[in-house]
């Protein structure tokens, strides 16, 4: 017999007849041995219409009242797939983060969680019921609500796995799995059976968005066993892991591409000591984060600076950046938002050489032109014209062998 945390997504829950779904699964799993817990988000699409309420009131809202509002999306369908369970004939308790009690610092809107205290699932458990727990939200020292931030339900779940010493946490969702790269960009992307911490770490923050990024950091810290399945299908899913040695033998794992960046480029940049810490320190006070970054050589004592921040703060880093120009002497400031960010993700890169020259010729043989490039142990990312996305992603899932075999007809 195995303790198994399942958690389910919006879409999942997103009607009735799914929540019934929901609770079949659940007390299949029971019958199979198990003690199970799940998780749930709130309904899809609820948690959005629950931030345009609060936009509606101010565009500056109180984030200790707001997670009071957003909080309650999963408390409707705890208690509606409880209620499903019951109706199913097995036993069910729901129990809010408070009720657990996962316990989170007082970030609100992105809080953390610091511990859990888990004897009432326990409790639950020993009774035979399938405890069903709001994901998404903790309370503070305080007793003040909390809310993990956006897709934080994946987080709950793995924490809680964590918490229980679960044998498996499964994260039910509307795709059958992690892919190498997004399908509807390349219809050749495969479905992977394993897949790092690591990699699923670079792939979440590169803009893969099956996991929050947190979750994974979680997962692997406590080295807890993740899968991520189809609430719709029967599939095994993908088993997010330890890194083995075959795992290294994969020198390109995935592909990733984010839309959602913009560069900037400065120019005639004085080269002297402390002028990229005070460009960089403005745009920090900000709470502007940075991505890539490049410095061309010096000429006549001058060098171009090139960066690129979120899309969404293009226009406050533009307004804080011309300032800093005009402050050290530097000559322009332009800006380029069609820009698109191409990465190859494979913990195989550590013994492989040669992989970034080969996105580079791949990327050249198709005529596109790398604006800026960024590399880490385990990741080679360019920014190219967005233009160029789809045909960048397909030509290099081609050329690193990540594309399934080609049916016939
Ligand atoms: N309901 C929350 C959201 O939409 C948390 C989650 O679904 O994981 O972000
Ligand atoms: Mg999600």
């Amino acid at each position: 017999m195995a303790l198994i945390v399942q958690k389910y997504g919006g879409t999942s829950v997103g009607d009735t007849e799914r929540m019934k779904n929901v609770a079949r699964r659940c007390i299949a799993a029971q019958a199979a041995g198990h003690d199970v817990v799940v998780v749930v988000s709130a309904m899809s699409g609820e948690t959005n219409r629950l931030l345009k309420l609060v936009s509606q009131i101010t565009d500056r809202p109180n984030e200790r009242e707001q997670d009071v509002v957003v909080a309650t999306g999963e408390q409707v369908s705890i208690g509606l797939v409880a209620l499903a369970i019951q109706a199913q004939g097995a036993k069910a308790t729901s129990f809010l983060g408070h009720q657990v009690q996962i316990v989170t610092d007082s970030t609100f809107a992105k809080a953390r969680i610091k511990r859990i205290e888990a004897e009432r699932i326990v409790e639950a458990l020993k009774q035979k019921h399938i405890v069903v727990v709001a994901g998404f939200q903790g309370q503070d020292e305080q007793g003040n609500v909390t809310t993990l931030g956006r897709g934080g339900s994946d987080t709950t779940a793995v924490a809680l796995a964590a918490a229980l010493k679960a044998d498996a946490c499964e994260i039910y969702t509307d795709v059958d799995g992690v892919y190498t790269t997004d399908p509807n960009v390349c219809p050749a992307a495969r479905k992977l059976d394993r897949i790092s911490y690591e990699e699923m770490l670079e792939l979440a923050s590169l803009g893969a968005k099956v996991l929050q990024i947190r979750s994974v950091e979680f997962a692997m810290k406590y080295k807890v066993p993740l899968w991520v399945k189809s609430s719709f299908s029967d599939d095994p899913g993908t088993l997010v892991c330890e890194e083995d040695k075959s795992m290294e033998n994969v020198v390109v794992s995935g592909i990733a591409y984010e839309k959602n960046e913009a560069k900037l480029a400065i120019s005639g940049v004085p080269d002297m000591p402390g002028v990229a810490a005070k460009i960089f320190g403005i745009l920090d006070a900000q709470n502007i984060v940075v991505d890539l970054i490049v410095q061309t050589a010096s000429r006549d004592g001058k060098t171009d600076v090139s960066f690129t921040v979120g899309k969404t703060d293009l226009s406050k880093a533009r307004e804080a950046v011309e300032q800093v120009a005009r402050e050290i002497k530097a000559g322009g400031v332009e800006t380029d938002s069609d820009v698109a960010k191409i990465s190859i993700v494979g913990v195989g890169m550590r013994n492989h050489s040669g992989v970034a020259a080969k996105m580079f010729q791949v990327l050249s043989q198709e005529g596109i032109n790398i604006q800026v490039i960024s590399t880490s142990e385990i990741k080679v990312s360019c920014l190219v014209q967005s233009k160029y996305t789809e045909l960048a992603v397909r030509a290099l899932h081609t050329a690193f062998g990540l594309d399934k075999p080609s049916t016939v007809g």
